[in-house]
């Protein structure tokens, strides 16, 4: 099974993939979102993540503090393995999913996977990566999440390093400019390499 029309969008965290996610949404394309599928299943398995990591991962009102769930994951790969191992599997089914759906249009259409090349698991060919600097991406996470320089590193380094996903990605922008030209190389990139079928 492969999906024709799907274009995987991903990234490094804070390179900007939301932004040109909302952009695509704007000029009409449909994107499916991994991370909302992922918050989503996180609820839905509350209680094997609970088996887990315990209730301290609770907020006051019994829900998951994904914050502090991600203070945990990011400071121990095995945990983080752990954890992706029950929701993976889970998010990718749902993706697929909905994907199928998607198909059934004949149009291109976006699946935003943050995790695409690191799993390396998805019928999918097409890809475009939102790429930049390690500098700017712990800028954008500073400013974005409040995060310290080492909070930052700590979940840019548990990700495969851009300069390895640019090797296999179909297509590349380069988010090392202002938010305009990111708007501008999208632009390009739907006018003239857009997969044609
Ligand atoms: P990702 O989804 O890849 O983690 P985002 O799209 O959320 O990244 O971008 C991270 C932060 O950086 C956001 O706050 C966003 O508004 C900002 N940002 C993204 N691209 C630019 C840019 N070219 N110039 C300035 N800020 C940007």
């Amino acid at each position: 099974m492969s999906l024709k029309y799907a274009i995987a969008l991903s990234g490094g965290i804070g390179s900007g993939k939301s932004t040109v996610a909302s952009l695509l949404r704007l000029y009409g394309y449909q994107v499916i979102c991994a991370d909302s599928i992922a918050h989503k299943v996180l609820e839905e398995n509350k209680d094997s993540v609970i088996a887990v990591f315990g209730e301290e991962i609770l907020d006051n009102q019994g829900r998951i503090n994904r914050k502090k769930l991600g203070g945990i994951v990011f400071s121990n790969t095995n945990l983080l393995k752990r954890l992706e191992e029950i929701l993976h599997p889970k998010i990718k089914a749902e993706i697929l999913e909905e994907a199928q759906r998607e198909e059934q249009k004949k149009i291109p259409y976006f699946v935003d996977i943050p995790l695409f090349f690191e799993q390396g698991d998805y019928p999918i060919v097409n890809s475009l990566l939102i790429s930049t600097t390690q500098e700017l991406q712990i800028e954008r996470l500073k400013k974005r999440n409040g995060f310290s320089k080492k909070e930052a590193l700590s979940r840019i380094n548990a990700q495969m390093p851009l300069e390895q996903k640019y090797k296999m990605a179909s297509y590349v922008i380069d988010n090392c400019g202002s938010l305009e030209s990111l708007q501008q190389e999208l632009e390009y990139y739907l006018q003239q390499h857009l997969p044609k079928f």
